[in-house]
């Protein structure tokens, strides 16, 4: 049982399964109608219908292409204090720059990032993903590739009417024991955190098609997730990755946060972390537009699917 000790995180070994049959046992029985229509523009609104308590609904989000993903990846900088200036960038580049926020953290040399995508209703979805990194390698999959695709995320919504407000955090010092991620909760009141919907954490993506971590997620937003991922035919498998390291996923969940950790971690690519090589050359890079492409797709269905009003 190898156990590799990598800066104050114990690893002890990765507790891995999958599920038999793809990941059916979330799903139930539903058997979702699609209509996905990619107008022939540059960057294409998908329209999908999936199901809600048997009714279909209407999700509409907007894509940013593979190229682009991939020169936000190519993006990285060297140390934290830069990679904080880069994803402030990327967020103004993004459309993001009114709600663009730098909250400071104590203790951390760099603040947290904070994003907001109002929606018309008080209850939030957060999306986060720390953006410093361990020294042994570049710090591309843990976790540049989950940070730099907030951005993307954030432009993916922004265009199109909804419930939620979106707030897309870019967590400082996740390496030194979650410090920007504990921070954001404790200055937050019970009734701020009681808004929280979801929370999405991304964490280590890239290295494989897409994993998501069970044994600590929310199961209506696991739920969720199987069900997009079925009807945009992309793959998604489940890996628990908690048994060898927290996330900022954490800090919410201590505070009963629903949470749900999106990550491409497997027995072999989680040595990648904290080593040397965590570098560009180890992102499959179609496998991450596919994450890319879930996710952005995801995150317009929690919209609609979370806190509906109860039928009349
Ligand atoms: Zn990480």
């Amino acid at each position: 049982m190898p156990t590799i000790h990598t800066g104050d995180l114990a690893w002890n070994v990765l507790h891995f399964y999958q599920v038999p049959q793809g990941l059916s046992r979330f799903f139930g029985d539903a058997q979702p109608e699609i209509v996905t229509k990619w107008p022939t523009m540059i960057l294409p609104a998908l329209l999908m219908l999936l199901p809600v308590a048997g009714q279909p609904i209407l999700i509409q989000v907007d894509t940013v292409p593979q190229n682009e993903i991939e020169r936000r990846l190519n993006a990285f900088e060297d140390s934290d204090a830069k990679r904080e200036k880069k994803l402030l960038d990327l967020f103004q580049e993004s459309g993001c720059v009114d709600d663009l926020t730098e909250q400071p953290v104590k203790y951390a040399k760099a603040p947290n990032i904070v994003c907001t995508l109002p929606g018309e209703a008080n209850a939030v979805i957060l999306v986060g993903g720390h953006f410093d990194f361990v020294k042994e390698g570049k710090g591309v999959v843990d976790n540049w590739s989950g940070c730099s695709l907030l951005p993307s995320l954030y432009w993916s919504l922004r265009a199109s009417p909804r419930r939620h407000t979106f707030i897309f955090v870019g967590f400082t010092d996740e390496e030194k024991g979650l410090v920007g991620s504990q921070s954001y909760v404790g200055k937050m009141s019970k009734e701020e955190i009681q808004k929280i919907s979801a929370m999405v954490n991304l964490d280590s993506l890239g290295t494989s098609p897409t994993k998501v971590e069970v044994d600590r997620g929310a199961k209506n937003l696991l739920n969720a997730l199987g069900i997009v991922a079925t009807n945009l035919k992309l793959p998604l498998s489940v890996v628990n990755v908690h048994p060898v390291g927290r996330s900022d996923s954490d800090s919410f969940q201590d505070r009963k946060v629903p949470t749900i950790g999106i990550h491409s971690l497997t027995n072999e690519t989680f040595r990648i972390l904290h080593s040397r090589r965590d570098q560009i050359g180890a992102i499959h890079l179609n496998d991450y537009y596919d994450t890319y492409l879930l996710i952005r797709a995801y995150l317009a269905y929690l919209d609609q699917i979370l806190d509906r009003p109860a039928p009349q």
